[in-house]
């Protein structure tokens, strides 16, 4: 019979590190399978952490959730020495109707008690000269963050292997428990998972700076051009574009038409984008799930799934890392799992 302490998380993307990282801290031995899927949102995901301006009626228990993670992230990337953009999200508008859904937003913000500032045209320029001349209203959130989430994957991994996780790309061990982590794929890990998880798939851009070029922005620039989202997150060397959004199975492929009008809508918001290196396009899969939340319980005695974190896996991974290693504790003092 297993040990009550070997745990197996399947996934290696940032919620299975974070929980298996959280594990062997706590004492328990941990391996992660996982099969290193390019198409994992972890990889290919903005790194905004940013619950105010994901924000949206309904989405009550994902606000509270987000909130409760952010206020975690400074401890929880200090102790990985992965920095953070401190400089907050401007969402801006372009037409009535994109200025009208900042209205809602702002309206349901400030029901919620959350914190955003309305800015003029004439502060929006004062903060970022570089957008474009078409954009006309906008909201100030200082409190999000953002993270560069591949130096965020690197440092997780040192961090588990530095406290003995073992690494495996098919699972060979009798574990004690196993954590289901494997993000949209996990709808085919459990039966109990099927109906609930599914793939939402993203396209998104990495742009590099050329020489000559105005510098990426420094805040995270969120906006809605013609009813549809597009988002720029600054990175050291230029910025990263996001995403479309929509349900096609696990289709990776690229496609002309998400690539245009992610461009197209940037270009309106930022026109410098056009002077940019394309630097990479990707297409990663979101888990889904009926209410947006994530799924972080017992399926079954030793089975445990850590999913469905949906746009917002980043953001959630310390408090989804904190809830599995509580979930753990307690089966391991109640001699079960
Ligand atoms: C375009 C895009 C942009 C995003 N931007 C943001 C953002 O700015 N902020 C934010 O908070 N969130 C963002 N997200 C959402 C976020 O990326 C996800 O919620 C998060 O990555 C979920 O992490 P995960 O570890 O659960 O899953 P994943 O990162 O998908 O990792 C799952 C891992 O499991 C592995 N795996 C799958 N099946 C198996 C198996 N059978 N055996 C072993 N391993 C397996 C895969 O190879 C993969 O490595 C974005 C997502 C996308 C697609």
């Amino acid at each position: 019979m297993a040990s009550a302490s070997g745990v197996t998380v399947v996934g290696g993307g940032v919620i299975g590190l974070s929980a298996a990282w959280f594990a062997a801290r706590d004492g328990f031995d941990v391996t992660v399978v996982d099969r290193a899927s390019p198409h994992g949102g972890s990889w290919v995901a903005g790194g905004m952490l940013a619950p105010i301006t994901e924000a949206w009626p309904g989405d009550e228990d994902v606000l509270a959730l987000g909130v409760e993670s952010l206020e975690l992230w400074p401890g929880f990337a200090a102790s990985l020495g992965v920095p953070l953009s401190p400089v907050g999200t401007l969402a801006v508008a372009v037409d009535t109707a994109d200025a009208g859904v900042l209205d809602q937003l702002c309206a349901y913000l400030a029901k919620m008690g959350r914190k955003a500032d309305r800015v003029t045209r004439r502060e929006l320029r004062e903060l970022e000269p570089g957008l474009g001349p078409s954009v006309r209203s906008g909201l100030s959130v200082p409190g999000d963050l953002s993270v560069d989430n591949r130096a965020l994957l690197d440092a997780l991994r040192r961090a588990c292997a530095e406290n003995g996780v073992r690494f495996a790309e098919q699972s060979t061990v009798d574990s004690w428990v196993t954590v289901i982590a494997a993000g949209a794929w996990s709808r085919d890990l459990h039966p109990a998972l099927k109906d609930v998880i599914r793939p939402v798939k993203g396209e998104i851009l990495r742009l590099r700076a050329r020489p000559g070029a105005l510098p990426p922005p420094k805040h995270t620039i969120r906006a809605h051009v013609s009813g549809r989202p597009v988002y720029l997150v600054p990175r050291e060397d230029g910025l990263v574009l996001g995403a479309t959004q929509y349900e096609a199975g696990f289709d990776a492929d690229v496609t002309v038409g998400g690539v245009r009008d992610l461009v197209r809508d940037a270009e309106v918001v930022w026109p410098a984008v056009a002077e940019y290196a394309l630097a990479e396009c990707a297409a990663g899969f979101r888990a889904g799930s009926p209410d947006n939340a994530p799924v972080i319980r017992w399926l079954e005695p030793g089975v445990l799934a850590a999913t469905g974190h949906h746009r917002n896996g980043l953001l959630l991974a310390p408090v989804t890392a904190r809830r599995v290693l509580d979930l753990l504790r307690e089966a391991r003092e109640g001699g079960h799992g």
